[in-house]
């Protein structure tokens, strides 16, 4: 369903539910926060791991300019709403020029002054701006493991795809820049998460496989 412009804002701004795999609803930051938190998570941490290293500056620089640019949209559409004598906000702040934005639009709407040209525009706007964190933010790298599920009670080795018999291995790996690499099970949703846990998932693996 197509959000609404306040929706909009609220993805990019605040904390707000997301539908994950399986329909339930996961409680996330708004899209901004997350941009400055992965800039920040970025760049003092380290995740024990050197092979991260070129995603992490990969990321770090897509995320800096990103921000800019969103910054500068925000304060651009403030722009276009207040009148001389408004009270001063700081451009710098994205979310704070966005809910002030929209405060601004909300009362333009309720007195007839916008049109639909002018919601058009702010709407697509609002979605280029989500669209392109989200990209930056997700630019997961998604890689099957084989082998079957070390779980005891799973043990699945491959997930159907579709529903004319192709399929994928159960245990995938997913590999987020400035994030530690995870293994999940689609069947079990067991994870294992850092490359300690990685490797001793590996050895389980190795160990079934020696005794199937
Ligand atoms: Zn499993």
């Amino acid at each position: 369903m197509r959000k609404t412009i306040a929706e909009l804002v609220a993805v990019l701004c605040d904390e707000h539910d997301v539908e994950v795999r399986g329909g339930r609803l996961h409680r996330e930051d708004g899209l901004i926060p997350k941009l400055r938190e992965s800039m920040r998570a970025s760049m003092g941490m380290t995740h024990g791991g050197h092979s991260l290293a070129h995603e992490r500056s990969t990321l770090n620089l897509a995320a800096f300019t990103l921000y800019e640019h969103v910054t500068f949209t925000a304060g651009l559409m403030l722009g276009q709403v207040l009148v001389a004598g408004d009270d001063p906000v700081d451009r710098r702040d994205p979310e704070g020029s966005l809910r002030r934005w929209l405060e601004e639009w909300t009362l333009a709407v309720h007195r007839g002054e916008t049109n639909d040209a002018q919601e058009a525009l702010a709407r697509r706007r609002l979605s280029d701006l989500a669209a392109r964190i989200d990209q930056v933010l997700a630019p997961t790298r998604v890689a099957e493991i084989l082998g079957a599920c070390p779980n005891p009670g799973c043990g699945e080795r491959y997930w159907p795809t579709d529903t004319q018999g192709s399929r994928t291995s159960a245990l995938y790996a997913v590999l987020v820049p400035g994030e530690p690499v995870q293994a999940r099970c689609h069947w079990c949703d067991t994870q294992w998460t850092g490359e300690a846990e990685l490797e001793q998932l590996n050895t389980a693996i190795n160990r079934q496989e020696k005794t199937a």
